[in-house]
């Protein structure tokens, strides 16, 4: 069986032409189907589309979340109550390309090596430049810093075996950053790649703002790096300090000592004092990162399902 996971926020419009567009890939597939739709807190009629689904399919499941617990609760949701051999993760706006499941999934039926069948998006047409290329260094960034090796480009959309499925619920942290936990419990993964498309009806719900954060956790979920920042730091202004006292205690005892400069002291002090903010707002993050894990909260918060 195939289970096709879709996380929904106010995709009134999208379901049902998402639904359409799936189930025309079926008769391509020999496999039976699954599908939960997990709606993560919409304010609009999502849910109302995803029950008149459920009523009419016996294959169609919902989880409705008691509020927006964001898409990575709204994944983990949906993995948790997963039953099928083979599991796919969708976008409901048709940006994740339903005509590539038929391939994706002879791709792991034809090669019993093979765990994961993953997409990643070549082109980033309709994207705006900016958010283009602070996309691009985001993952070049992570890629040098991190233990999770990103792939460019590559999206939640995907299939995979049921192992892979279980090594990813392994994982049961707070903080979720997807694109690093996929990478991170390893098995062998091939990439299908594909053109950007729009999507199909609604908005998106990232504003940059969102995107931007959502780099930060990526960074502190996957890289200790930041913290050795302080570190880095400290030595090199330890070097600089050694340097200016040689040279200030040889000037003097050549030149005598005219008191002034203090505009100069005080850009030191002012340096100084940025560095030492900057790094204890590094650690901060991290703190933070601890405390929410700490108190064990869980991930997401279900209000009503028709899964047993
Ligand atoms: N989504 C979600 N919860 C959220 C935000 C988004 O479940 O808080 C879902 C959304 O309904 C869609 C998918 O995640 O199916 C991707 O969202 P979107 O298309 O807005 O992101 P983009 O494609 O622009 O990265
Ligand atoms: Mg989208």
């Amino acid at each position: 069986m195939l289970t096709i996971i879709i996380p929904c926020y106010n995709e009134e419009e999208a379901i049902p032409l998402f639904f359409e567009a799936v189930e025309a890939q079926k008769s391509e597939m020999d496999t039976s189907f699954e599908y939960i739709f997990v709606n993560d807190g919409s304010k609009d009629q999502t849910l109302k589309e995803i029950r008149r689904l459920v009523a009419q399919f016996d294959y169609v499941h919902f989880i409705d979340f008691s509020r927006n617990f964001g898409k990575e609760a709204a994944m983990y949701a949906g993995l948790q109550n997963a039953s099928g051999e083979f599991v796919t993760i969708m976008d409901v706006d048709l940006q994740d390309p339903p005509e590539l499941l038929p391939q994706m999934l002879k791709m792991l039926e034809a090669n019993s090596e093979l765990d994961c069948v993953g997409t990643r998006r070549v082109t980033r047409d309709g994207e705006s430049a900016t958010r283009s290329f602070l996309a691009r260094t985001f993952y070049k960034l992570m890629d040098k810093i991190s233990d999770a090796q990103l792939v460019d480009g590559a999206r939640d959309f995907r299939m995979m075996r049921r192992q892979m499925v279980d090594a990813i619920l392994s994982l049961t942290e707070y903080n979720r950053f997807s694109k690093g936990l996929f990478t991170w419990v390893g098995f062998k993964t091939e990439y299908l790649t594909y053109r950007n498309r729009e999507r199909i009806a609604g908005q998106t719900s990232w504003s940059l703002k969102q995107l931007f954060n959502y780099s930060v956790q990526g960074i502190t979920d996957f890289s200790d790096l930041p913290l050795s920042i302080a570190t880095y730091m400290g030595m090199v202004s330890c070097i600089v300090a050694i340097l200016s006292i040689i040279v200030i205690v040889l000037r003097t005892l050549i030149f005598g000592d005219p008191t002034d400069g203090w505009p100069s002291l005080a850009s030191i002090i002012l340096l100084l004092g940025g560095i030492q903010l900057l790094c204890i707002g590094i650690i901060g993050k991290y703190v933070g990162k601890i405390y929410l894990e700490t108190k064990n909260r869980p991930i997401y918060i279900i209000k009503d399902t028709d899964i047993k």
